[in-house]
């Protein structure tokens, strides 16, 4: 039994654990050794500290008279401790963060890439067509995952590096809907539509049918979350659809998909950063949609959050404040998609690859036009000095000898009203100052989107990009 126990209330024992202390004292007294403990305190004024005792009985002429303790205290030394600790953990974390991210790049990079190779390998003279109209639909089919690849690189560099211009437009909700509604369609594939309920989801209460933002960086936004909501639902519903509160609107896209841990919930929005980024993972991607998704929201000047609970579905909301809009006079945006008809103009195409050149020739050509094939810049001169009656002029940039900008200043030193486009797959913006700056009346990168392309022929006045 131990007598004065005045010690204990000295403030240097946590009061839960007296009894523990008293049982160590007893043995250290009955059996005369000593031993160190870590515990701990509370300073009057400092708060909170960390302390070493090292404790040992005190003997006069070969008699245990009490306890004597040596006590330090370490608080500096723990918390110097712990910042070591969480540096080293930081450290290996990142390590882990790179290597996912290296092995991720290199397996969404090599499986299209080894069916491309593959297939292409594969395609020979005695096929028969079926089997070879298939294989070119892999082959296309994996071309344009690597293209998504490609571009969603670009695109986070360029937000990340400088805040691009707004292209704000009025146009229409259901317009804009039924598109990312076709495009989640033909996502999801046929195969696979009747796993899911898919329903789009408008205000009913107010007559909100348009809003004024850039309406190419809002599609991009919602089709990232729309992709996301059919890639991470193997079935079920997905919903998306808007609502309003004044002038502000507020998107939705709702899955009743695997749904995200709380834990995960800011971190999905960091560049590469996935949930499951296992060598197991079902899903392909790198991990670049939502933070794409983040920075667009905040040159937008809008709100993306979401609210998910693991296992139950996810939903994934835009505000964007003040973005109602009232019908515009004439809504030519509606058209824009309307093949243009171009019966009795003449179009030139120079382009040196064969593959691009029956690609455009395809898609002009059901406009009634005319065409021309050109293969190089000396080609065109030729061309256009002989038939000075085309209406339009399609100029590859690069091309083996004379280059579309010096093709296109001769042309335009010939007949300087005669409209010349670039159609190229120098996609940066500097690319499109750069050709305008050249002569040239309008820009459309590659691969050509069908639809930018129809509407660059109906509406002359208008650059598209
Ligand atoms: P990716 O889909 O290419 O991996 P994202 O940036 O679009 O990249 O998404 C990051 C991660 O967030 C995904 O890997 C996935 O784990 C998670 N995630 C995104 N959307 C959903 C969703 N609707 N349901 C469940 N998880 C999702």
């Amino acid at each position: 039994e131990i007598e004065n126990k005045h010690f204990l209330r000295s403030g240097l024992f946590t009061a839960g654990k007296i009894p523990e202390y008293l049982k160590l004292f007893a043995k250290l007294l009955v059996k005369k050794e000593s031993s160190t403990i870590d515990f701990d305190w509370k300073h009057k004024t400092l708060g909170n500290r960390s302390g070493t005792a090292h404790i040992g009985p005190m003997m006069k002429h070969g008699k245990v008279t009490g306890l004597q303790a040596y006590i330090k205290d370490t608080t500096q030394q723990k918390e110097f401790e712990k910042t070591l600790i969480e540096a080293k953990e930081k450290a290996e974390e990142n390590d882990r963060l790179k290597s996912t991210f290296l092995a991720t790049m290199s397996h969404e990079l090599r499986t299209p890439l080894n069916a491309v190779i593959g297939f292409s390998e594969l395609i020979d003279r005695g096929m028969d067509i079926d089997s070879i109209l298939e294989m070119t639909q892999i082959i296309n089919e994996n071309g344009q995952r690597l293209l998504k690849i490609i571009e969603s690189i670009f695109e986070i560099s360029s937000l990340e590096a400088k805040k691009p211009e707004l292209k704000k437009e009025v146009f229409s909700l259901d317009d804009m809907f039924s598109i990312l509604g076709n495009s989640l369609k033909s996502y999801i594939g046929r195969d696979k539509r009747d796993r899911y309920s898919l329903v789009y989801m408008p205000d009913n209460e107010t007559e909100v049918k348009y809003i004024k933002t850039d309406r190419y960086k809002l599609e991009q936004l919602l089709s990232n979350l729309l992709t996301n909501a059919a890639k991470y639902t193997p079935e079920g519903e997905i919903n998306y659809g808007y609502s309003t509160t004044g002038r502000d609107i507020t998107f939705f896209v709702k899955d009743s998909g695997i749904g995200i841990p709380e834990d995960k919930q800011a971190i999905i929005f960091e560049k590469f950063r996935q949930i499951d980024d296992s060598y197991t993972r079902k899903q392909d991607g790198i991990g670049l949609g939502l933070a794409i998704c983040k920075e667009i929201a905040k040159i937008l000047g809008g709100e993306l959050w979401l609210e998910s609970e693991k296992g139950k579905g996810s939903v994934f909301y835009f505000t964007l404040p003040g973005a109602v809009a009232e019908r515009p006079e004439s809504n030519k945006n509606d058209k824009s998609y309307a093949l243009p008809g171009m019966n009795g103009n003449s179009v030139l195409i120079v382009e040196d690859e064969e593959s691009n050149y029956l690609y455009l020739k395809t898609l002009i050509s059901k406009t009634g036009a005319h065409i021309s094939w050109a293969k190089n810049g000396e080609e065109s001169i030729e061309m256009v000095s002989k038939n000075p009656g085309f209406s339009l002029v399609l100029m590859d940039i690069r091309m083996p000898g004379m280059d579309g900008y010096e093709a296109t200043r001769i042309i335009k030193e010939m007949h300087p009203t005669m409209r010349v486009i670039a159609q190229t797959a120098y996609a940066m913006k500097a690319d499109r100052e750069e050709a305008y700056k050249n002569g040239f009346d309008g820009y459309i990168s590659k691969p050509i989107d069908k639809r930018s392309l129809y509407s660059l022929l109906d509406e002359p006045e208008k650059p598209v990009i």
